[in-house]
């Protein structure tokens, strides 16, 4: 008989172990983390310093300020982590790193889990990161304190993915970024609130009509705010046309 597929699973390496599951422990993920659609393994990375001060961070050669995790602590705390989580991708998040975005998101869902290694201080040395081949992988253009919020934040897109997370398995199709553009205004009841209207179209019950529109609106916003999205958007389009 066929062991049951085992659910999708994060495995952090942290400093921070404290401020898991954090966010992740919340509404739709927490419910799905406790009905088992994915698992969370949270590795303090300080377990693995030998000795008596646990020390897992030292002066940088060469100077400067701040303070890097040894590779030698963080080694070790790979080693572990990755006998269970043979054929992970695994990442270290930075902001040198890939930009996180949906299509990673995606990837990662589609697989059996991520490993994450959050750095703190000035960063990780260098040659632990490249004798483990982990990935850079930022979650934008800044610099935090640490990797943690990171880890969380691409947990949180990814597990989003899982099927029965969120409990409809259309809804994720026709958010931002799927179709390479950002969503549409969303509205609710009351159908005026505070003199504001909501847009007569969308309650016409004409479905042809209301899609239609969504798409128009999309575009609009797209177009609007992220002008890259929407030039890759269009040439998509006529590349689409041509054929
Ligand atoms: N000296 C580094 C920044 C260190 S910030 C540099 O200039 O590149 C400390 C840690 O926070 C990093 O090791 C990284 O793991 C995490 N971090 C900070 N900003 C991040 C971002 N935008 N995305 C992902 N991780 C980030």
């Amino acid at each position: 008989m066929r062991e049951a597929a085992k659910p999708w699973a994060a495995h952090v390496l942290t400093l921070l172990p404290d401020v898991f599951p954090g966010a992740l422990g919340g509404s739709l993920l927490g419910t799905a983390l406790e009905g088992g659609l994915w698992s969370l393994d949270v590795w303090n990375i300080r377990d693995f310093a030998t000795d008596k001060r646990h020390t897992v961070d030292d002066a940088p050669y060469g100077g400067g300020a701040g303070l890097v995790m040894k590779p030698d602590v963080v080694d070790a705390a790979l080693r572990a982590a990755g006998e269970v989580a043979p054929g992970f991708p695994r990442v270290y998040t930075s902001p040198r790193g890939r930009r996180f975005d949906q299509s990673m998101a995606r990837a990662w869902a589609a697989g059996p889990g991520v490993l994450f290694l959050c750095g703190r201080f000035e960063g990780v040395d260098q040659r632990v990161l490249d004798h483990w081949e982990l990935e850079d992988v930022s979650l934008g253009d800044f610099v935090m304190t640490g990797g943690e919020p990171a880890a969380q934040a691409m947990i949180d897109a990814t597990v989003r993915l899982l099927p029965g997370v969120l409990g409809n398995g259309a809804s994720t199709e026709e958010e931002s970024f799927e179709a390479g553009l950002l969503e549409y205004p969303q509205y609710t009841r009351p159908t005026n609130w505070n003199g504001r209207n909501v847009p007569e179209v969308l309650l016409s019950g004409d479905h042809g009509k209301i899609a239609d529109w969504r798409r128009e609106r999309a575009e609009r916003i797209t177009r609007d705010r992220r002008p890259d999205l929407f030039r890759a958007y269009r040439s998509r389009q006529s590349e689409k046309s041509r054929k």
